[in-house]
C-alpha cells in the first residue's frame, strides 16, 4: 500500500520482528514491483510450507524494495512471488519500530462495522481511491521465525492488512472502488486502464 496514511500510524499495533533492515531506499532495489495490468498481480498466492531463511531472505528484500518504493505495505505477488507472504511497515518515519512480516495469514473475523479510507498501492502508483472495508479485524499468522500468532487490528494498521491480504488473492484495492466515475478519472490520470479493474469481490 502506498504511504498516505501516516497520520494514522499512532494507531498502529507493534509487532517485534527478527528482521531489520534500514528504513532508507537503495539505489538498486532487490525486487521489481509488478503494476496494474500485469497479470502476475492476478495470481493467487499459496501457502507457505515452512518458514526458513529462503522466506526470511525474501522478506527482507521485499522491505528494502518497500522502502525504497516508500511504501507502509508489500504482498509478494506484486514482486511476481505467488506466495503468501506480506510486509508491513505504517511507522516509516521511526527507525526504530520493527516491521510486521505476515505470513499465511487468514483472517478471523471482521467487525461489523465499515469505515471509508483512501487508498493507494504500489502497484498503480499515484492513483488513491476511497474504499469501504471493515473497521478492525482479528487475524491469524505465522511470523518470520515461523511462531503461530493471533491479532487484533483496528484504523490504518487494519486497512493495511486487509489490502495486502487482498493482493494475496490477486485482488486489487481498484476493485472494490464503488465511485465509478472517480475511478476512470484517476486510472486515465496515472495512465491505467480501466478494463485492467475486475469486478468487485464480495467481501
Ligand atoms: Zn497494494
Amino acid at each position: 500500500m502506498a504511504k498516505s496514511f501516516a497520520q494514522l500510524a499512532k494507531n498502529a499495533e507493534k509487532q517485534k520482528s527478527a528482521i531489520s533492515v534500514p528504513k532508507e531506499p537503495v539505489e538498486n532495489p532487490p525486487l521489481a514491483i509488478h503494476t496494474l495490468g500485469n497479470q502476475v498481480l492476478r495470481q493467487p498466492a499459496k501457502r507457505v510450507s515452512k518458514v526458513d531463511n529462503a522466506i526470511r531472505e525474501l522478506a527482507k528484500d521485499m522491505l528494502v524494495s518497500m522502502y525504497s518504493a516508500k511504501g507502509i505495505g508489500l504482498a509478494a505477488p506484486q514482486v511476481g512471488i505467488h506466495k503468501q507472504i506480506l510486509v508491513i511497515d505504517i511507522d516509516l518515519e521511526n527507525s526504530t519500530t520493527p516491521p510486521l512480516v505476515l505470513i499465511n495469514p487468514e483472517i478471523i473475523s471482521t467487525s461489523s462495522s465499515l469505515e471509508t479510507y483512501e487508498e493507494g498501492c504500489l502497484s498503480i502508483p499515484g492513483v488513491y481511491l476511497n474504499v469501504i472495508r471493515p473497521s478492525t479485524i482479528k487475524i491469524s499468522f505465522r511470523d518470520e521465525m515461523g511462531r503461530p500468532k493471533k491479532m487484533n487490528a483496528d484504523g490504518l494498521i487494519s486497512r493495511c492488512i486487509q489490502h495486502e491480504m487482498d493482493h494475496l488473492n490477486g485482488v486489487l484495492f481498484v476493485d472494490r472502488v464503488t465511485d465509478e466515475s472517480s475511478l476512470g478519472k484517476e486510472l486515465s490520470e496515472h495512465g491505467f486502464k480501466k478494463e485492467d479493474v475486475h469486478m468487485p469481490p464480495t467481501p
